[in-house]
């Protein structure tokens, strides 16, 4: 099977997947500044050009598509056509995110990534834990951490089975 757009085309559609302003990422924002949490949005002057920056916690967070950033969970699938092509792009977009993850680092920034996988499945199972999660690294989290779909899973799984011990 030929691949129907070119590359260009594709570059594109994928680049337009990646913009600013997406919406696991106005989620995310949504949700914390109703928390109460205030924040900066793409600070150009920081690495990376966080997506959320909190300097009252130090704290920059990216939100990471699964594909561009070559995330290994279901939702990375690379183009059937020009595997090379798409692996070696991804591949250098992963190595540019722990640069500009250790320049964060060296500027003492803490640093949170989190995946689209884990605002799908927050999506999916209508729960505020991702929420409760970020929040709680923004709070007392370790200097770096990244919150993906399995990670999440775990957290529910622990929660259920709490409530199930008190029934
Ligand atoms: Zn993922």
């Amino acid at each position: 099977m030929t691949d129907i757009v070119n590359v260009e085309t594709r570059s594109r559609m994928m680049s337009n997947i990646r913009s600013k302003n997406t919406s696991p990422e106005l989620l995310i924002r949504k949700a914390l500044h109703a928390r109460g949490f205030r924040f900066r949005v793409h600070a150009k002057n920081l690495p990376g050009t966080p997506d959320l920056v909190l300097p009252k916690y130090k704290a920059a967070i990216f939100i990471h598509g699964c594909f561009w950033h070559g995330h290994r969970c279901r939702y990375f699938k690379p183009p059937q056509t020009r595997q090379e092509f798409w692996l070696e792009k991804i591949g250098k977009n992963q190595a540019r995110d722990e640069l500009q993850i250790a320049a964060l680092r060296a500027q003492r920034w803490r640093v949170l990534t989190i995946w689209e996988c884990a605002v799908r499945s927050m999506k999916k199972q209508r729960t505020p834990l991702l929420i409760d999660q970020i929040v709680y690294w923004l709070l007392q989290g370790s200097a770096l951490a990244q919150i993906d779909e399995t990670h999440l899973e775990s957290a529910c799984s622990q929660t259920v089975s709490v409530t199930t011990s008190k029934v």
